[in-house]
């Protein structure tokens, strides 16, 4: 069992750092908005 550790890349690709909050702290994917659960900062998403 030695290569049985896999390095996955993180799942969070998608998401938006908190422009108040700093990096490190991502905004949650809402179906039409990013919103951070720490300082309850909201952004609308465009709508492909
Ligand atoms: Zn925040």
């Amino acid at each position: 069992m030695a290569k049985d550790k896999k390095n996955k890349p993180k799942v969070y690709s998608a998401g938006k750092n908190c422009l108040k909050c700093g990096s490190g702290n991502k905004l949650a994917n809402h179906k039409d908005r990013l919103s951070c659960g720490k300082c309850g900062y909201s952004e609308s998403k465009s709508v492909k």
